[in-house]
Parts: structure tokens; sequence; C-alpha cells
């Protein structure tokens, strides 16, 4: 019998798939690992099920504790679910800012959630600080334990993608893999990664795939950490070198523009029937970069980070589109007449 004994080990071991668009424009092979198919529909499953198992190992998450993450949300709809097959509560702190859809799941998921306004991250009202804060309190009156899961600098998050996401890209491609591409949230997917493919194959090319607001393209191409523009994609879009990103062993970089990356998003929802969020067509976009850059005839791997249904009242609306300047999908706004 081929069963998965729970939710734990229905996350990771996702399909990678060809992206056929991608691959004719480029005359590489481009692939997506399919990260929207995990149970919570997102990549960050993988950290959130390797912080929790991590935090139990060192003993400071009993059954019945307390996961408190900030997170623009799909981090916390992993904490919730991964939390709710082990017996662990979480609460989730969460800028105001981001979709309807990630808070509404958390809420059904469960997870107690507290929004806050969207602030920098120097601003002690930023969400990731009022989560930590929330965490060293709750810690203190939790019988079984309250821990801050802290994606950005606990690296357990990017050893999900070291044990996981990497090897499995490589027996995938049987080694064949000669670029991986991807954005930045915490770094943790694209450092995790990198760092298992190049242990495996010293010549895989690894490239950055950043969108405007960022500083990390500046970063990896002149050393200063410096942001322009913003954009309007979620949960990526980096200011700073967290724990995760250290070391982490970076080629290339290329800075991707909202207009091109939901162009792609499109493209492959109508054209290849993948629906998904804003990140991957920032990553996608990132492949065939690299992809030109390389020349023909390469295997480049890069990530479908989220499914799409979680941004339909924005990447999927077009009065939202329209405010932004940017492209809107012809079949959103299609009537059909029907006949007397
Ligand atoms: N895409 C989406 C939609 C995400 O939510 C995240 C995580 N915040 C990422 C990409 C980036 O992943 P990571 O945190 O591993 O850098």
């Amino acid at each position: 019998m081929n069963i998965r004994n729970g939710l734990v080990e229905a996350i990771g071991n996702t399909p990678l798939i060809k992206l056929q668009r991608a691959s004719a424009a480029t005359g590489c092979t481009i692939l997506g690992k399919a990260e929207f198919l995990n149970p919570g529909q997102s990549v960050k499953d993988r950290a959130a099920l390797f912080i929790i198992k991590d935090a139990v190992a060192r003993g400071e998450l009993r059954p019945g504790g307390v996961i408190v993450e900030g997170t623009a949300g799909n981090t916390g709809i992993g904490l919730a679910l991964v939390g709710n097959a082990l017996g662990f509560r979480s609460v989730i702190v969460i800028p105001e800012t981001q979709s309807q859809e990630k808070k509404d799941m958390l809420r059904l998921a469960g997870a107690t959630l507290v929004e806050v306004p969207a602030v920098a991250y120097a601003n002690p009202n930023n969400y990731v600080k009022v989560s930590g804060r929330l965490a060293e309190e709750l810690a203190k009156s939790e019988p079984n334990g309250a821990i801050w899961a802290n994606q950005f600098d606990n690296v357990a998050n990017r050893q999900a993608h070291i044990e996981t996401t990497g090897p499995e890209i490589w027996d995938q491609t049987e080694g064949e893999v000669s670029g991986f591409v991807c954005a930045v949230g915490t770094g943790g997917t694209l450092a995790g990664t990198a760092m298992a493919l190049k242990e495996r194959n010293s010549r895989i090319q690894i490239a950055l795939a950043d969108p405007f607001g960022a500083a990390l393209y500046s970063y990896y191409t002149t050393g200063e950490l410096k942001s322009e523009g913003s954009s309007i994609t979620e949960g990526i879009g980096q200011g700073r070198i967290t724990e995760n990103l250290k070391d982490a062993p970076i080629d290339h970089a290329y800075r991707i523009p909202d207009a091109e990356a939901v162009q792609i998003v499109f493209d492959l929802l109508e054209h290849e029937g993948l629906c998904l969020g804003g990140s991957s067509g920032i990553n996608v976009a990132g492949a065939i970069h690299l992809a030109k850059e390389l020349g023909p005839g390469h295997t480049i791997v890069t990530v479908l980070c989220d499914y799409g249904t979680r941004y339909q009242s924005k990447l999927f609306n077009p009065t939202f589109l329209r405010e932004k300047g940017l492209p809107v999908p012809g079949w959103l706004e299609r009537k059909v007449e029907l006949p007397n």
C-alpha cells in the first residue's frame, strides 16, 4: 500500500512540471517545483514542519503548546495545519496589507490572528517584532511552552530545503539540473536548495529573482543593501541578510518588474492550466533570464510557490490590477450573452 501516514507525510515530494512556453522560448528545459500542491498550498509547509520538529526535539514545545509567528500568511497556514495535526495551537501576527484569502484561511484553520499595520522592519511595531514579543509573553504563562517560530532567522527553515527540496530536485532531474532560481522572503528556499545542489555539483548555477522594493538584487550585484520601487507580490521582498540567507552561494541576480511577473502568471493559467500566486511569476521570469544567460540545452528549476486562489481579490481582480497599472487578463472580464 502507498499511504502517507497523516498530513505531515503529505508535505513535500512535489512533482516537477515542465513549463512548456518558457522552455520553448529559451531552448532550455524549464521546470517548476509544484509547491502549491502541498497540503497548505505553499512551499512554506516544509519550513513550518521543520521549525516545529526542531522545537519539539529541543524540548521547547510540548503537546498542547503554542507556536507564535509573524508571517505574510503562508508560513502561518503551514504552522496552523501542522500544529493541528501534531497537537499544537498557533498565534499568527500578520500585516493587514496581506490578502484577505490568506487571513480567512488562517482563521478557518483555527489560528488566533493578530492583524497589525504594515511598518518597516526597523520599527518596533513591525509584525516580526510584535510576534517575538508576544511569544516571550506567552512563554511565561503557557504550561506546555510557547515558541517563536522566527522563520527569518531560525535556520531550521532552510534545513527543510537542505534535507528535502534540494535532494528532491537532484533526484527528479537525475542530476541533470544546471540552474536553480527563486525569490526570497526569508531566504530559506533559495539558500537551502542552493546549498544542497552545490554540495552535489558545485557547477550548478544559483540565481536570485528579486521583486522591486527588495534590497537583495542590489546586495548581490553591488554589495549594498538598497531598494527602489515596490511590488504587489506577497511573501517575498527582503531588505536584509537574514540568518537563513547567510553564506547562500548565489551566482546571478535579476530584478523582475511586476508587469513581467504577472503576465507570466496569467499566461501560465491561460495556456498551461497552472493557477499560481505572484511570487511564482517572479520565479519563472527569473528562470527565463537564467536560461537566456546560460544558453539553450540547460535544465533550469524554479519554484511554483503557492496557489493562485490565495490572491483572487488582488492579482485576479481587474479593478486592483488597473489601479496598479498592470495588465488585466481578458477572460476575467469576458461576458457571455445568453440567447433570448
Ligand atoms: N512565495 C510566497 C508566496 C511565500 O509566501 C514565500 C514565503 N514567505 C516565498 C515565496 C519565499 O520563500 P522563503 O521564505 O523560503 O524565501
